[in-house]
């Protein structure tokens, strides 16, 4: 057995609120460890975010060049070069490991590359990556090991070895015919990339509709959007069993009889919490019943001294939700008393037309009884839409019925994962709609829409 090593700050896991964590503790002289098991950075920069985004840009890169015609400009249908995409993808995530490592160097903890584990309160074996085992001690432990991609026990499905969005991102051929597995954001995603990459697709959503978290019109709009696009999908589509190789040749039989046969399957329908086998019984940390660690609003668990950040603590998919994990514990470590209560966090899909969202949509305002205004602008009226000959998609604003704030806000169309920060910072300075409706904005900018969405808001107690 090695000698206990005893660190200030331990990390599990060196996920976005992490690392932020570690740096900043360690560069104000703090003994700080972090056990990563491999993807330096964690997985937003490693297989997640940013490697998705880079895809969807090449993506969209081949579908300007094969709509360029619409703008008067006649190039060859493009010509997917998909081992040269991979490589470009893998040069984006390769220079934002380069600057994390340089980060984590320059901070001075001590980062342990390893797989860890608890092996009682607040102490962790840590089995190295080139072999041998560490233990360790913090005084204060925070957990932030993330999730990974569920694959159901559907009869035939692990055998048919699909791709998840990790294995997607290294494929060297554009998949013949392939078949998405979840109608949510990341198989949306994926789906409109390798469309547009040259793939057939097909996605079977168990649900009624795509997007099920959002209104019922922004999942229509991206079902149209989709059909235009030549993509396929069959939504209450449940899946019985499936049965071949991905990667050669997969047949999926849904339940009524429909079968869908493809070259590839990808596995989108959620994200399982990495919880199992890392000794929280004996750390005295609680899960609950999807394997979530249980925490309170400033992210202390069951355990005392140890804390848990991220997906794994229940905080929203999104690394800048975990990010803000970071500033809560931050916070209380200087004696503020910042907590995740009530915080609002906005987020965005990166299909085309774009989704961004923040606060309240109507489906959920009819769900706790909120009586709210709603105005509701084409993106046929936004003059830049128009230029650019995108003119897909709506904004979507909800007001309260006894004063001016704003409650929520949905966006689908072009840029709007940008335009959503603009409303959120009105929301947070608690500005009324009628600031929005009434600032001189940039003409012709997309943002300008939000002066004539907010200029069609039903007076109050009409
Ligand atoms: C395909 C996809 C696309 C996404 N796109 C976006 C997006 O566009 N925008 C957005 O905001 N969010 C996006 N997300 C979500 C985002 O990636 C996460 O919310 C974000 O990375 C925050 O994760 P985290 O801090 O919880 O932990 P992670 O970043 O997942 O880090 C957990 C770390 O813990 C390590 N680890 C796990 N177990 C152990 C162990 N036992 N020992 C040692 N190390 C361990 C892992 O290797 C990993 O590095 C996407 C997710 C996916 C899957």
């Amino acid at each position: 057995m090695s000698d206990v090593e005893d660190f200030e700050f331990v990390f599990l896991g060196g996920g976005k609120g992490g690392k932020s964590l570690a740096i900043e503790l360690a560069k104000a002289g703090h003994r700080v460890a972090v056990i990563e098991r491999g993807m330096i950075g964690g997985s937003c920069i490693n297989v997640a975010c940013i490697p998705t985004k880079a895809l969807i840009r090449s993506a969209r890169v081949a579908n300007v060049a094969n709509e360029a015609a619409a703008y008067g400009v006649h190039v060859e249908r493009a010509q997917v070069d998909m081992p040269a995409v991979r490589d470009r993808v893998g040069r984006v995530v390769q220079g934002l490991v380069d600057i994390n490592l340089a980060g984590f160097k320059a901070a001075g903890f001590d980062l342990i590359l390893g797989t860890g584990r608890f092996t009682g309160p607040r102490t962790l074996e840590v089995k190295l990556n080139d072999g041998g085992v560490r233990m360790l001690r913090g005084d204060r432990v925070y957990i932030n090991t993330g999730t990974h991609a569920d694959v159901p026990q559907v009869p035939g499905l692990r055998e048919s070895s699909p791709l998840t969005h990790v294995e997607a991102l290294q494929l060297t051929e554009v998949p013949t015919h392939l078949v998405v597995i979840g109608g949510g954001y990341i198989g949306l995603e994926m789906a409109q990339s390798f469309r547009r990459l040259g793939s057939k697709v097909t996605v079977l959503q168990r649900e009624a509709r795509v997007a099920i978290r959002e209104d019922s019109d922004v999942s229509q709009l991206i079902a149209e959007s989709f059909a235009n696009e030549g993509i396929d999908i069959q939504t209450n589509a449940k899946i019985s069993s499936v049965s071949g190789t991905s990667g050669q040749s997969v047949k999926v039989l849904l339940e009524g009889g429909r079968c869908v046969h493809g070259s590839h399957i990808l596995v989108a329908t959620g994200r399982v919490p990495n919880t199992a086998d890392i000794g929280l019984e004996v750390a005295g940390v609680e899960v609950d019943q999807r394997g979530i660690v249980k925490v309170d609003d400033v992210l202390q668990t069951t355990a005392a001294g140890v804390y848990a950040i991220g997906e794994v603590a229940g905080t929203p998919m999104f690394t800048h939700a975990s990010f803000d994990d970071f500033r809560v514990l931050s916070s209380q470590l200087k004696g503020g008393s910042k907590s995740t209560r009530g915080r609002q966090i906005p987020y965005a899909m990166f299909i085309e037309p774009e989704l961004g969202r923040i606060g309240m949509n109507e489906a959920e305002a009819e769900q706790k009884g909120v009586k709210v205004r709603i105005a509701k602008l084409s993106m046929t009226s936004v003059p830049r839409a128009r230029t650019n000959t995108d003119t897909r998609g709506f904004m979507k604003l909800l007001v309260a019925v006894d004063s001016d704030q704003i409650l929520g806000f949905t966006m689908l169309g072009s840029e709007a994962g940008e335009i959503v920060s603009t409303v959120q910072i009105a929301m947070l300075g608690k500005l009324p709609y009628t600031v929005l409706r009434d600032a001189p904005l940039a003409h012709p900018t997309i943002a300008e829409g939000l002066n004539l969405l907010c200029a069609v808001v039903p007076a109050r107690g009409a």
